[in-house]
Order: C-alpha cells, then structure tokens, then sequence
C-alpha cells in the first residue's frame, strides 16, 4: 500500500512521544507486596495534586473536630501513619507523605485518601465503629492506598491509555486512509482499555489496600480480626439497604471477608513484631 508522505509524518510525532513517554516509565515496586507499578507521575506533582483537592474539601465539608468520633479518627490515624512510616525494611518509603486525618459529618458510608496522605472518614461510617482496632482497618486501607500512590498509578494508567488510544487511531487512519476506521478503533480500543485493563487494576488495588492496611493496623498494634467483624456487621447491613458508593468500588463483603481470613495469620505475626 502506497502511503502518502503527509500521513506518515502525522503520526511520527505521536509516536515520538509515545517512545519519550515509554523512556520517563517509573517501574517502581509497591512496598509490602513487590507488585511492579508503572508510574508516570512525578512524587512532587502528585503531592500537590493532593494538597489542593485536599484544601477544596475541608473548604466545602462541614469538618468535624472536638468529638469522641474526631478524636478517636485522630488517635487511630496517628499511629497508623507511623507504622506506615516504618516500611519493609528492603522496600524504600516510596516518597515524603504529609499525613493528616480529617473528619467530615456526612451520611454517606465512606472513607477516602488523597494522593500525599490526607485521609477523610465520614461519620456515616464511624457510626458503624465499635472499636478503635475496626476503625484501623479502615483508615489502615485508606493509608495503604496513599502510601502505594494508587492515585498516581491509576492517573499514569489512564494517561497512557488516552495516548495509546490516539496513536492507534492515526495509525489506522494512515494505514487504511480512512477516518471512519480511526474512529472505530479508537472507540473500541477506549472500551478495551476500560473494561479490561483499567477496572482490573481498580480491584488490584483495592484488594492491596486491604492487605498492606491490615499490616498497618497490625503493626501498630491493633487487633487484625476486628477488620473481619465489623465487615461481617457491614454485610448484614448491606442486604437491606444500598449503603454506599465505596461499596461498588470495592471487593463484595464475601470476598474482603474470605480474604482477611486467609491472611490473618500472618497478620498476627505482623501484630506480635515477629515480621517487620
Ligand atoms: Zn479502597
């Protein structure tokens, strides 16, 4: 097929970009797990990222502080961001963190982290708390997905896609020298990306967020099984009533619940200082 010169050079800057963005890849390994993370996100820019979205929330929530619930968020976070400071001993702190642990009176059950370590627990959720070792299996999970930089990852991840997808769209354009074929490559490739590749990687980290939380809480000393009771208390909730978003984005409660089993003795070992 006979390629006309201006098509081909279209793409070629696409492409150089593509091959600088392969270049500047972080494979980086997440601390605890060894997972290899391609990040793309420099820690300073991330950090920023979060302080201003960080900012923008407590500007728009109505924050909490002086209660048993704000102080109790406070007390859990502090030692949970100290055991975080104290990673694997053959994994570097993947970066500084800033860790701070907000309370927000809102109804929905929810907890959330933003990139560099500022944490927000909803009293919808704390209303479910029985214990401060239950509420460090949330605030441990949220604290893992700050500390593994899920955020910038995920970010990375979608970036690269979006320059997959377009790069993939002028080859095929310049390749059949037609756009309506660009078009549906692009679309079905986008799709792809979605439901293949990205939602996927959502679950990873979600599942990690337990993990490498439940070796927070447990290193600070908390009891690893309340993480089993209060989901357990949370399933039986959840069959009556559509609690909340933070629920769809994460494992089923059967699932989180099969799986903290199965890692709880070494949880324990984790607890007693006999694993760092
Ligand atoms: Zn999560």
């Amino acid at each position: 097929m006979n390629i006309p010169l201006h098509n081909t050079a279209r793409a070629l800057p696409a492409l150089c970009l593509l091959i600088m963005c392969l270049g500047a890849f972080a494979c980086v390994r997440a601390p605890y797990t060894g997972r290899s993370q391609l990040i793309m996100m420099d820690a300073d820019e991330e950090k920023a990222l979060g302080a201003a979205y960080s900012k923008e929330i407590l500007q728009k929530s109505s924050v909490v502080t002086g209660t048993s619930q704000s102080r109790m968020v406070e007390r859990v976070g502090k030692r949970i961001a100290a055991a975080a400071e104290q990673p694997d001993p053959e994994v570097p702190k993947p970066m500084e963190f800033k860790w701070e642990f907000h309370t927000i009176k809102d109804d929905e059950v929810n907890a959330f982290c933003l990139p560099g370590g500022s944490i927000f627990v909803n009293t919808g959720i704390l209303n479910f708390v029985q214990s401060d070792d239950e509420l460090a299996a949330i605030i441990g999970h949220e604290v893992a997905h700050a500390l593994v930089r899920h955020g910038a990852e995920r970010m990375s991840q979608e970036s690269l896609s979006s320059l997959l997808q377009s790069v993939g769209s002028l080859a095929v354009g310049v390749a059949t020298q037609s756009s309506g074929a660009a078009e549906l490559f692009g679309s079905a490739y986008g799709t792809g990306m979605q439901y293949g590749v990205l939602l996927p990687y959502s679950r990873t980290h979600e599942s990690e967020a337990d993990y490498i939380g439940l070796i927070l809480a447990a290193k600070a000393g908390y009891d690893p099984k309340a993480a089993i009771t209060f989901w357990q208390r949370m399933a039986a909730m959840n069959k009556n009533s559509n609690v909340a978003e933070w629920q769809s984005t994460h494992p089923s409660d059967e699932t989180r619940i099969a799986e903290l089993k199965k890692i709880l003795p070494e949880m324990e070992r984790y607890r007693s200082g006999k694993k760092q």
